[in-house]
């Protein structure tokens, strides 16, 4: 290829370029086809090339696709605020749109910190969160995340918000047994606030299924109920980042939703437009915006494209679609159906030692010995192998904990469009099936040289 002026991810690296998509494959320009084993970054998930979200795109082009947020509202935007409260019950009367999962983040943190101010409280500003937790790019939602890979470059200059561990119940980062231990890493909430004070701290956020920094690490139940109570006694603002998990994906609207936990304020992404445009939101309960509403009344946030009808209008068109098919309805059979079939892939193959996840957000974790769960080496790369592999192979997969020495494996997700079919996901892992087995002829035995 010549020279490029776009900025790719990895700089010397050739990225194929894409032609098409339909439904749950992607073809490049070389007609090459790729099942999207992963929805691109667990986005599209409505598939691709769903013609009735075109015919969205140009009706609302053709009425207008930007205005100012701070002059016009837009029914696409009040519509779409309206279908979300409506899909979660009404919880969420209030949603504010942003562009990324990041800035949904920031909103929320910046929303929390807000609620208490408007109360009186403007020490209570802190926010906690946990390690192994991936809450976006820009520094408020790097701050908060525990993603050390991420975080490295620039700790200087982040704040030191990760302060409790993650459910990782596959290697407990307190080394205690599940049976026996009394959800200790839910208890560690309370004590990080006892140590902070809680008149300094605004919120805690998590994810309720962990994504990029985990693999679809799944808590025991009980743990988010755990979490809420504490919250709750402490005065405690809870968010539950929902922007990978939200929207059908785990097969319920919310995820939170499958323990019965209500946060105060969710983060929404990714799935909220399945990728046809770029927005995310933050919706939040009624109390908070009241709050406000009899306060400043201002919120200090939002960017240029936030709220704009163009998008807005789309990702309305995205959830129509979901409610109409009973999309999250058919994640969590379809989920079930393939995680059986990771089973049994599980069973054949020594390296796989944990398929975990919910719904259609689906986790392997890879070790070098099943009984010891002893993981491969960081400069073994396995993660980056098996996805360079798999494209191969014409499967994407999606790239999480690259293992990180002595606390996670390497790993990766899998989590096809919500709207793949049984035919389609045997097509998955016999492409799977076909990248273990090169992996493990080819490469599997150098790893330790
Ligand atoms: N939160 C979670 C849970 C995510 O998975 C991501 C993206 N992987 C983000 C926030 C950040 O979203 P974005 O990349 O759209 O900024």
């Amino acid at each position: 290829m010549g020279k490029s002026s776009l900025i790719k991810p990895v700089l010397g690296v050739e990225y194929p370029i894409i032609s098409h998509g339909k439904g749950v494959f992607l073809y490049d320009a070389f007609g090459k086809e790729y099942l999207d084993g992963c929805s691109g970054a667990v986005t599209a998930n409505i598939g691709h090339g769903v013609e009735e979200i075109t015919k969205s795109m140009v009706e609302q082009a053709e009425k207008v696709s930007f205005v100012y947020r701070s002059q016009f509202t837009s029914d696409a935007a009040e519509q779409l605020a309206l279908k979300l409260s409506d899909l979660t019950n009404g919880d969420y009367p209030w949603s504010f749109f942003v562009n990324s999962g990041s800035e949904a983040t920031e909103t929320a943190m910046k929303l929390a910190i807000q609620y208490w101010q408007e109360k009186g409280k403007p020490q209570k500003n802190r926010i906690i969160s946990r390690w192994m937790s991936y809450h976006g790019i820009t520094l408020g939602a790097l701050s908060m995340s525990g993603h050390p890979v991420r975080r490295e470059r620039f700790t200087e200059i982040l704040e030191s918000y990760p302060a409790i561990s993650a459910p990782y119940c596959y290697r407990c980062p307190l080394h205690l047994e599940r049976k026996s231990c009394g959800l200790a890493c839910a208890n560690e909430l309370e004590a990080a606030i006892r140590r902070i004070g809680a008149d300094h701290v605004a919120a805690f956020i998590a994810e309720p299924v962990i994504g990029a920094a985990g693999a679809a690490i799944t808590p025991p139940d009980g743990y988010f109920q755990k979490l809420k109570q504490i919250c709750e006694k402490y005065d405690i603002l809870f968010i539950a980042d929902e922007v990978m998990t939200g929207m059908g994906r785990t097969g319920k609207i919310l995820a939170s939703e499958h323990w019965g936990v209500k946060p105060d304020i969710v983060t929404l992404g990714k799935g909220m437009s399945g990728g046809y445009t770029p927005i995310a939101a933050t919706i939040v309960s009624d109390p908070i915006i009241q709050t406000i509403l009899q306060g400043s009344r201002v919120i200090m946030g939002g960017h240029t494209f936030s709220a704009n009808p163009l998008s807005c209008a789309i990702s309305l068109a995205v959830l129509n679609h979901l409610t109409k098919h009973n999309i999250a309805e058919r994640a969590a059979i379809a989920g079930v159906y393939l995680k059986n079939k990771l089973h049994l892939l599980e069973q054949k193959y020594s390296f796989i030692g944990d398929i975990r996840g919910k719904g259609l957000l689906l986790g392997i974790e890879f070790v070098q010995n099943k009984k010891t769960k002893e993981p491969f080496p960081l400069v073994a790369s396995i993660t980056n192998t098996v996805i360079k592999l798999a494209m191969e192979h014409g499967l994407l997969l999606y790239p999480a904990a690259a293992g990180e020495e002595g606390v996670t494996g390497a790993a990766i997700i899998v989590a096809p469009p919500l709207t793949i079919t049984e035919k389609e996901m045997d097509e998955l892992v016999s492409r799977l099936e076909a990248v273990f087995e090169e992996w493990s002829e080819k490469h599997l035995l150098n790893v330790n040289e």
